[in-house]
């Protein structure tokens, strides 16, 4: 044991430098990892636990994978959130006196994986990195910048903004979702200042020593990165506080890759208002990305019009999604595109056909500018050029601006594709390591190693033929092993006819074998050429990887311009599939659809047909849309279907509708009341209102607001004064609002709010039960039809009854309560009454819903109690 003691002292000293990273400790073929991170990795990856010392008092924890196969473990542990810091073995193990040195060579987190491989190929895999100001945790004034910079190393995207509120801060950091946050330490310290800037769990923090934080060595970094002597060109030299974020990006990258930086893009600087303002609780709420229940995109906006055919596009189309545009003539040009693939239909199944066929050169040339870089993924590069000159080829006649260009500029690097070809063979093998990768005719030296290595095949054969005839063994056989190298064997009877110049060299149970001088004379030319031939083609590979690796620049600029194309495209076969229609784009504030459809539900087929809709949305009469209507009726369905619709068209798609003409919106904003909130099935009511104070403040004239049920989350009386008071503000403000709710009360705002109207989506009553029609109409709704609701979902007859007594005897009760209360006042209730409404009592409505059977009496005692002090008090 106490020669191991030097190699354990020597793991601790490195582990020291990576503490918060499971550390990968190479021991010959394997992996080693020690200690906690042995226990942490053999629950994660499901491997076995053993120990070191087993004997000693205290044994050791202990698991290792296998260096060669090490990928899919170091990619789980990364999903898992955890850092691993690769060590190897710097010198040559074999002739090793003492303990081989080792050192990390890269330290891979779940922000920084390179591999393509276990990415999800359809999405980005971003690091973020946030600065909070010299000062973090001293008080914000309305001064205060934050700089923000995230980058995907497997892409190269590399972007940065400044933004001017923590809110703003947090709402960038979840609209971009990236997988490892890089922020000040004191900040990581800060429980209430981290939990106002993220909110999301599932991130990993990584906090940085100061020093990467200073202002000045941040921008020298960044200029040395950047090799250049200003950062005038990329709009940093006045934004201090977005450098300092880039700059520590890149340290760390720095830091962590070290020999290996990955090729980073020059980083973009933005602005959060370039683009429409999606909010986090909107995308969840929209469903845009991901449905609000369920992992994958089925059910969401991006399931319908996804029809890309490359990874790239892919992970571009989920960008437009995140950054709709605002300016007309940016979307207009989008639309042009869309509608010339529609139109010339052969040429987009041309492209198609194409784009299925290149690689993700994106992520490909990332990997090859690093020495993970795989003999395939030049094959890959290779015969994408191909069909991107077929696209290139295919766009040579296009009309609309951003299809000609592209057509018109893109490089097909088909020099690129040349040197690959005259280089590498046509089907690598998937490992750089074993050689079988460069091409005859490209290397003397190899071919020459080459020939000897086919020769010595031949040479064997003659070998055993002459062996036969002069022993007379017929059966006689010259093979090959990897532990004893070539061999003679002869089986056990034929023994006797054995020559003496043949050397024993292993016994088994039927047969001899044998070696003799030539053959081992030969077998030492032969392996040596093997391992020469590994060794050139190592080389060579690693040469023409190197070359390809110099184009990067090059190659990432078409594959950006390849995932255009390929999302314009999907817009087209989406719009063609789903019938929908090019919208009409103004700059002024007016919203008008005609039969306009919810683009996710018409397509998930509930065995109903979905009802289209006519909407009109305008700053000097629609301004303010009430929408009630029973349960069911479909009010959630038509105020999404509009918000949607509007996204839509603001990333250049067509839209599910007859007729479209949509004013440009700066921001859009949806909300679910509490109770509504299925997904977040702990909500409380205080987070209904935070979101609704965060919409009263940050909305413009300019901006959609749809509310669904705000006001559930508490009792009906402050529910419903709420939910008043806030439609006031967003009508007087001069917000385009679609607000539904099953307070038809509310309908009473449409008789002081000029630009509000009531409208109602209509239920046929036929007796006892209602048929829902889908269709809007003007008015408001005179019913909650709750108990028709609950016939139709099954309730059973007898409840169904007696619930229909309870409601009308409250009614009565409700209708000579109500005339108490009012007196001669005008009060909500007057003006609802004068709107010819039919509405009920708070306390009904709170007796209506209070659930008796799980209330002791006591309970029931109390609440009565209260009832009749409410009532005393009005
Ligand atoms: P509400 O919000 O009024 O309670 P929802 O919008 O949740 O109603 O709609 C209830 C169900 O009715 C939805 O799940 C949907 O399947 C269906 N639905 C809604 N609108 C339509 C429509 N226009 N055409 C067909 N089905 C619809
Ligand atoms: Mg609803």
């Amino acid at each position: 044991m106490s020669s191991q003691t030097p190699m354990l002292e020597q793991y601790k000293k490195i582990k020291k430098e990576y503490p918060d990273s499971i550390l990968f400790f190479r021991l010959g073929d394997f992996y080693e990892m020690f200690y906690e991170d042995a226990k942490i990795a053999s629950r994660v990856l499901g491997i076995a636990l053993t120990s070191r010392n087993k004997s000693k008092k205290n044994p050791i924890p202990l698991c290792g994978v296998p260096h060669h196969s090490a990928e899919p473990y170091l990619a789980k542990l990364l999903k898992e959130g955890h850092k691993v810091a690769i060590c190897e073995q710097v010198d040559d193990p074999k002739p090793a006196k003492g303990v081989v040195r080792r050192k990390v060579v890269r330290v891979f987190s779940p922000g920084v994986v390179l591999d393509s491989e276990h990415l999800d190929s359809k999405s980005n895999n971003y690091l973020a990195s946030i600065y909070l100001g010299g000062d973090p945790l001293s008080n914000r004034d309305q001064e205060s910048v934050y700089g923000l910079a995230y980058a995907d190393i497997s892409t190269g995207l590399f972007r940065t903004t400044s933004l001017d509120s923590l809110d703003a801060l947090a709402d960038e950091i979840s609209r971009i979702e990236p997988k490892e946050l890089l922020l000040q330490e004191e900040v990581s310290q800060d429980d209430s200042l981290l939990s106002s800037i993220i909110r999301k769990a599932e991130l990993l923090i990584t906090p940085l020593n100061s020093w990467i934080w200073d202002r000045e060595s941040a921008r020298e970094l960044l200029l040395d990165h950047l090799s250049t002597r200003t950062l005038e060109p990329y709009g940093l030299e006045e934004n201090p506080e977005a450098t300092v974020a880039c700059s520590s990006l890149v340290q760390y990258l720095k830091d962590t890759q070290l020999e290996d930086m990955p090729l980073l893009n020059d980083p973009h600087l933005y602005q959060k208002s370039d683009f429409l303002i999606i909010d986090d609780s909107t995308k969840r709420n929209l469903e845009i990305l991901q449905p609000i229940r369920g992992d994958s995109s089925e059910g969401s906006l991006i399931w319908v019009i996804d029809e890309t055919r490359t990874a790239m596009g892919a992970r571009l189309i989920k960008e437009w999604l995140n950054y709709p545009l605002i300016e007309k003539q940016k979307i207009e040009e989008r639309l042009d595109s869309v509608a010339e693939f529609k139109i010339k239909t052969s040429l987009s199944l041309e492209l198609e056909s194409a784009l299925k066929e290149i690689g993700d050169i994106e992520r490909l040339i990332g990997r090859i500018s690093t020495s993970s870089g795989r003999p395939r993924d030049l094959a890959s590069i290779r015969d994408s050029s191909h069909f991107i000159t077929k696209i290139r080829d295919a766009l040579g006649d296009a009309d609309s601006r951003i299809l000609k260009e592209i057509g018109r500029t893109i490089d097909n690097f088909s020099d690129v594709k040349k040197m690959i070809e005259g280089t590498i063979v046509e089907n690598p093998p998937a490992s750089g390591r074993d050689g079988g990768i460069i091409r005859d005719g490209f290397n003397a030296e190899l071919d020459g190693l080459k020939s000897i290595r086919r020769d010595g095949k031949k040479w064997i054969a003659k070998l055993e033929a002459n062996e036969r005839e002069s022993t007379g063994i017929g059966s006689l056989k010259v093979s090959y092993n990897r532990v004893f190298g070539y061999y003679i064997e002869v089986s056990k009877i034929n023994l006797n006819s054995v020559p003496e110049r043949y050397i024993r060299k292993q016994t088994l149970v039927n047969a001899e074998r044998f070696i003799t001088d030539n053959l081992k004379e030969y077998e030492e030319k032969i392996l040596g050429a093997e391992d020469r031939i590994i060794d050139i083609e190592r080389e060579l590979f690693d040469e023409i990887r190197k070359r390809v690796a110099n184009e990067a620049e090059r190659i990432r600029r078409t594959s950006s311009l390849i995932a255009q194309v390929d999302v314009l495209c999907a817009f087209s076969r989406a719009s063609e599939k789903n019938d929908y229609v090019r919208p009409i784009i103004t700059d002024d504030k007016v919203i008008e659809l005609k039969n306009n459809r919810h683009p996710v539900i018409e397509r998930m087929r509930l065995g109903e047909r979905f009802v289209p809709n006519n909407i009109k949305l305008d700053p000097n009469e629609n301004q303010f849309l009430i929408i009630t209507g029973p349960n069911m009726a479909g009010k959630s369905t038509l105020i999404r279907q509009v918000a949607l619709t509007i996204l839509m068209a603001q990333i250049g798609c067509f839209v599910p509708a007859s007729y479209a003409k949509i004013g440009i919106a700066d921001k859009i904003f949806s909300r679910v009341g509490a109770s509504d909130n299925l997904a977040r099935g702990q909500s409380t009511f205080m987070v209904e209102m935070v979101e609704t104070a965060y919409i009263l403040r940050h909305s413009t004239e300019k901006s959609l607001v749809i509310l669904d049920e705000i006001g559930r989350g508490t009792s009906t009386f402050d529910g419903m004064s709420i939910a008043w008071a806030v439609a006031e503000s967003l009508h007087d403000k001069g917000c385009r609002t679609l607000f539904a709710t099953h307070y038809h009360e509310l309908a009473g705002l449409a008789l002081s709010k000029s630009r509000t109207k009531n409208y109602n989506i209509y239920v046929k009553n036929s007796g006892d039960n209602i048929v829902f029609l889908r269709k809007l109409v003007p008015g408001a709704a005179s019913h909650s039809y709750g108990i028709h609701v609950a016939k139709l979902a099954g309730v059973p007859e007898p409840v169904i009854k007696s619930a229909r007594k309870i409601l009308s005897n409250l009614e009565k009760s409700q209708s000579e309560l109500r005339n108490s209360i009012l007196g001669g006042q005008t009060s909500l209730f007057k003006q609802v009454d004068e709107n010819k409404m039919q509405e009920e009592h708070p306390i009904v409505t709170e007796i209506r819903e209070l659930d008796v059977n799980s209330m002791t009496p006591l309970d029931a005692l109390t609440k009565l109690a209260e009832v009749k002090k409410t009532l005393e008090k009005t």
